[in-house]
């Protein structure tokens, strides 16, 4: 990760926790090179997502919003664990 202070592209991780919603990570990051502090997320990208922006539905990344234009899929998966 880059580091946006300085530029340097040697900056290390110091501390990795989940996000209160438990959907993310949180990585505070330092530089070495110019002390620079800052925070970056890491949030999970599935292939259901680019599918809701071509809907145009600017629902957020619940796990609600993942079944909706996919509902058929998501009930196959319910039936077969019922099953
Ligand atoms: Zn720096």
């Amino acid at each position: 990760m880059r580091c946006p202070f300085c530029g340097s592209e040697d900056t290390q991780v110091k501390d990795s926790r989940p996000a209160e919603d438990n959907t993310s990570i949180r990585r505070r990051r330092i530089c070495p090179d110019c002390g620079g502090r800052f925070t970056t997320f890491e949030r999970v990208q599935l292939r259901e997502l680019m599918v809701v922006k071509k809907t145009g539905r600017k629902s957020s990344s619940t796990a609600t919003s993942w079944c909706g234009p996919s509902r058929s899929r998501c009930g196959n998966v319910l039936s077969t664990t019922s099953a």
